[in-house]
């Protein structure tokens, strides 16, 4: 079993890389827009593509952060449904998963 202060310190980590890429994106969607039409066009997908990204970048963070929550609690590692623990082998793979595989799916 991983320690939890390791588990800590990856959840701590993505969390840092993503806040960097959530400002990044943020950025990029405050650049005005290009003078040209077709310019314009490809740029509104790209800001879609853009938005896409950044709302699913949130919804990890909100993820990440309620895990980081569960470990101060001392229930991270818990299914929040059913209150089985949480296969180490899931947790690798994610980390800030509030549910079982059962549960998931
Ligand atoms: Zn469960």
């Amino acid at each position: 079993m991983k320690p939890i202060k390791e588990r800590e310190k990856q959840l701590r980590e993505s969390l840092a890389n993503l806040d960097t890429k959530l400002h990044q994106i943020e950025a990029e969607l405050e650049q005005p827009m290009p003078k040209d039409f077709e310019d314009r066009a490809s740029e509104r997908e790209e800001d879609e593509v853009l938005e896409g990204l950044g709302n699913a970048g949130l919804q990890k963070q909100r993820m990440i952060n309620a895990a980081l929550k569960r470990i101060k609690n001392g229930t991270y590692g818990d299914c929040v449904k059913c209150g089985n623990e949480i296969s180490q082998e899931r947790l690798d793979v994610l980390p800030y998963t509030p549910q079982c595989h059962i549960c998931a799916n």
